[in-house]
């Protein structure tokens, strides 16, 4: 089944229980408190935390999201997109738990000839907060799912705030089994990275108000809502690889023709090693996400969206350059990933004129990064070596560049640390590797002081927690034979 066919029976679904067909918000957050819109109910906060009054009582999208906190799963699990869609069924003080379970069952398991999924009920596992009794009951009552295959889970996973008084409550998921060929029996709770249980679906209880917030987990509970919500989310490629028998989200109709077009560009074959399948899964996912991004009217640069923009667009180029691609790589693959997105979102095709500019634009000047960043990285190569031959040294063995020159590769020319990493052991030269992540660290902790100053109160902390996660991620040795390039 086509991903549009997906998102087709979704929206007739849900319109016909009642629900407000809402078309996707842009990618730009319409809330403050995050750069991107990361889930379906982003664009309906002020109906869930009663600031505003919805129009409708029930409502249905299929958002278009961006998550920059997967990047680094990009192409190694299944099932992370940082863009991605997210189908959603919204209550807002209209029905609740009840129902919620019992139209994400039906859709799912529902007949095909009925315009639900047909999904083998038997193929499904849940979870919910393990203080949840209410909801367990209800998948045994309304659904007959026995107790086994319902398990329950903590805060961390299974319990929905955003770290402010207000509204919260109790998840539950949705996870599909894809059989013993990807791990051990015992569902979601023992599959550490989620090969064989991937959760597609994450039903969202607003049920409590709380306050004294400490922590996403440490609050009190004042009391019940007085208007209970709904805020689901189901993965859009997630269904899709699922229903369309693939290994993966990236192989899914709307992104495996990049891929096919990445393996005619390199000459590589997809499937014949993994660490280009893994690149060209990069590709397929960041030269999406990057048409769809620019699409809503983000351009590159050095900050903020835009830096996200350019990063994506950096991380593809640098990975087809990986696969053995020097030429023009979007020039092929942003029209490919067009085509396959235009069925759903039609004025990529109107404005692609304009979309495919920004981003040749971009290629067209890393390239000619990369050439100046050449330039000084053979410098600086040069010199060492010129240093250690004044110093009577016996040849090339055991030089390193200085963590500052790879440093000031990344800072002023953009260049990754894997690709210097590469070039200099082309040239038989190592890089102070540590030295590096320590400026890197330094210049994050100034990055993040900044951000944090920028912004002023009334924002959501969680915003801060997503930045801060961000800024401070642990700096990871990735490799040169990776494609995860910080760029
Ligand atoms: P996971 O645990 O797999 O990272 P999640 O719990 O972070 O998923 P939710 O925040 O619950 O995801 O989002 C709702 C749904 O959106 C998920 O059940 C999943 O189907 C889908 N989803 C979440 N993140 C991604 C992603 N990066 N790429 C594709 N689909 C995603
Ligand atoms: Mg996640
Ligand atoms: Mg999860
Ligand atoms: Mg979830």
């Amino acid at each position: 089944m086509r991903t549009a066919e997906i998102r087709k029976r979704w929206l007739d679904y849900f319109e016909a229980q009642g629900h407000a067909v809402v078309p996707s918000a842009s990618l730009i957050s319409p809330d403050p408190s995050t750069l991107f819109t990361i889930a379906g109910m982003v664009p309906f906060i002020p109906y869930m935390t009663a600031q505003q009054t919805p129009p409708w009582k029930r409502a249905t999208s299929v958002q278009k999201c961006v998550r920059t906190l997967d990047i680094e799963d990009v192409g190694k699990t299944t099932r992370h997109g940082t863009f991605f869609q997210m189908n959603g069924n919204f209550s807002f003080g209209d029905y609740f738990k009840a129902d919620a379970i019992r139209m994400a069952w039906d859709f799912l398991t529902g007949s095909l000839d009925d315009g639900k999924l047909g999904i083998d009920p038997d193929k499904l596992w849940v979870t919910v907060y393990y203080e949840d009794d209410e909801a367990r009951q209800l998948w045994k009552d309304i659904v007959g799912l026995p107790d086994e295959r319902i398990q329950g889970l903590g805060k961390k996973d299974n319990y929905w705030s955003t770290g402010q008084p207000g509204p919260a409550g109790p998840c539950s998921e949705i996870f599909y089994d894809r059989g013993a060929a990807y791990g051990p029996d015992g569902g979601p709770l023992i599959d550490e990275g989620g090969d064989r249980f991937v959760e597609i679906w994450n039903l969202v209880f607003m049920q409590y108000e709380i306050d004294e917030v400490k922590s996403k987990e440490e609050f009190r509970i004042l009391g019940e809502l007085e208007n209970k919500n709904i805020d689901t989310g189901m993965g859009l490629e997630r269904v899709a690889f699922l229903l369309q028998g693939k290994d993966n989200m990236y192989e899914i109709d709307e992104v495996f023709p990049v891929i096919e077009a990445a393996e005619k560009l390199s000459g590589k074959k997809y499937g014949d090693n993994r660490e280009d399948d893994v690149r060209m899964r990069v590709v397929a996912d960041h030269v999406r996400s990057s048409l769809m991004i620019i699409g809503d009217g983000v351009r590159p640069s050095n900050e903020g969206r835009g830096y996200v923009l350019r990063r994506l667009l950096r991380r593809s180029v640098r990975a087809m350059r990986l696969l053995g691609v020097d030429g023009l790589a979007l020039t092929t693959l942003l029209p490919v990933s067009k085509d396959a997105m235009a069925p759903s979102y039609p004025e990529l095709a109107t404005h692609f004129d304009q979309i495919s500019a920004v981003a040749y634009a971009e290629e067209d000047a890393f390239r000619r990064t990369l050439v100046s960043g050449t330039t000084i990285l053979d410098n600086a190569v040069t010199n060492l070596k010129q240093r250690a031959a004044d110093q009577g040294g016996t040849g090339d063995r055991g030089l390193v560049l200085p963590g500052e020159a790879a440093f000031q590769l990344h800072d002023t020319y953009g260049f990754p640390i894997d690709l210097t990493l590469e070039m200099a052991a082309e040239q038989g030269v190592q890089v102070d590797e540590h030295a590096f992540r320590s400026l890197m660290q330094e210049q994050r902790s100034r990055a993040r002081a900044d951000a944090l100053a920028k912004r002023t109160g009334g924002a959501d902390v969680a915003a801060y927690e997503a930045l801060e996660k961000e800024l401070t991620a642990p700096p990871e040795f990735l490799g040169y034979t990776q494609t995860d390039a910080t760029v």
